[in-house]
């Protein structure tokens, strides 16, 4: 079976966008795939060092992934920072990537804003950490929200840099893979990992702003819906969204130009399963008065289930703890054996 990773951080409460485009793809690909997924704290001290309560929030990802229904017994659920590998790989890989490539990466230009001297360092490697969380298992599949496409390709980057920077030393230690790159056969260590990003909703927008992603780290609550909200909450940010006056046009072409209204189309479309396409069939020509009820209806019926289900795990936290050390031990050992392979290659003592 092929090998997913995917990686979500404790910064803050869960929303829609989470779910949509990485947690509800994470779940449906359990069948087909062995899948690995992570709570990345190591990547939630980047942005901000000194958290409220780090753990309680690691826990909470962990019991929102169990709620979605990710069985952790088939698959590995753990938090990073138990599994030394993750930050060993990342300091490799601090020495394979160049700055240049770091300082192209839209997400640290977003959040180091204006006084970027002054950001953390590990802000700046925030991707050479992400490529290592993939390739410490050599995975081959990274579901993952629109916006982390271009940290994937610099995952891609790196991985194809130390496969030919170290193809001498891959090849006189055997420990290379043949694999495909592009039309050629080549021998390398690390697969070039591919992403996993379609669906209808592939960057949930914030509900205040058509041009932002909904964030975990936006200041305005009524931007997001979060995972642990209750029903009036979202009934009530899901009336305040921002949309055109328009009513919604006939066919998917007439969403262009309106991001407030293809987010809400798309939402709904991913929130049921469609395409963005039935949506439109379904509601062309009705007012936002009548289609933001039904959005609301639907996020309630997908979400509470999951919201009860997380408050229920949370209320004791001891499952969850056993779930992460267990995860924990079961990823060090395919991690272990990565960093093995890498001194090897690379001609570090061990
Ligand atoms: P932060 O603001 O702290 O970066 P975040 O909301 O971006 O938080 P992450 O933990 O960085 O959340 O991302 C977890 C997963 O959720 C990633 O796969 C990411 O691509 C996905 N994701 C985040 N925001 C959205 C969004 N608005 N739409 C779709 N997917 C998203
Ligand atoms: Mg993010």
């Amino acid at each position: 079976k092929p090998l997913v990773f995917s990686g979500v951080q404790p910064t803050g409460n869960l929303h829609l966008g989470n779910y949509l485009g990485a947690i509800r793809k994470f779940v449906a690909l359990q069948e087909s795939h062995d899948c690995i997924y992570c709570v990345v704290d190591l990547h939630a001290i980047t942005a901000q060092l000194v958290h409220d309560d780090l753990a309680g929030h690691t826990r909470a990802i962990t019991a929102a992934f169990l709620a979605s229904g990710i069985d952790p017994k088939a698959h590995i659920v753990f938090n990073q920072s138990r599994v030394s590998g993750h930050a060993e790989l990342a300091w490799i890989f601090n020495c394979v990537a160049r700055i240049g490539w770091m300082n192209r990466m839209t997400q640290f230009k977003d959040k180091a804003g204006k006084d970027r001297e002054n950001a953390s360092l590990g802000l700046l490697a925030y991707p050479s950490l992400m490529a290592a969380d993939i390739l410490v298992y050599r995975a081959t599949h990274v579901p993952v929200g629109d916006d982390q496409k271009q940290h994937l390709e610099l995952t891609r980057d790196i991985a194809q840099k130390f496969n030919i920077d170290f193809s001498q030393r891959i090849a006189e230690t055997g420990l290379g893979v043949d694999m495909l790159v592009g039309e050629e056969r080549v021998n390398g260590y690390f697969p070039l990992t591919e992403p996993l990003i379609g669906g209808p909703a592939p960057r949930v927008m914030s509900l205040r702003d058509g041009t932002k992603k909904m964030s975990k780290s936006d200041v305005s609550d009524l931007s997001r819906i979060n995972l642990t909200d209750d029903a009036d909450t979202i009934a009530k940010k899901i009336r305040k969204a921002k949309t055109d006056p328009e009513p919604l046009p006939g066919d998917v072409e007439g969403l262009e130009g309106r991001a407030e209204a293809d987010n809400l189309v798309g939402i709904y479309a991913a929130l049921s399963d469609t395409t963005r396409e039935a949506v439109i069939s379904e509601f062309a020509g009705q007012q936002f008065s009548a289609f933001k009820p039904a959005l609301t209806e639907l996020a309630v019926s997908v979400m509470s289930p999951i919201n009860d289900e997380m408050r229920r795990l949370l209320e004791s936290p001891d499952h969850i703890d056993d779930v992460l050390r267990d995860g924990g031990e079961r990823a060090a050992e395919i991690a272990g054996q990565t960093m093995k392979d890498v001194k090897d290659i690379i001609g570090l003592l061990r």
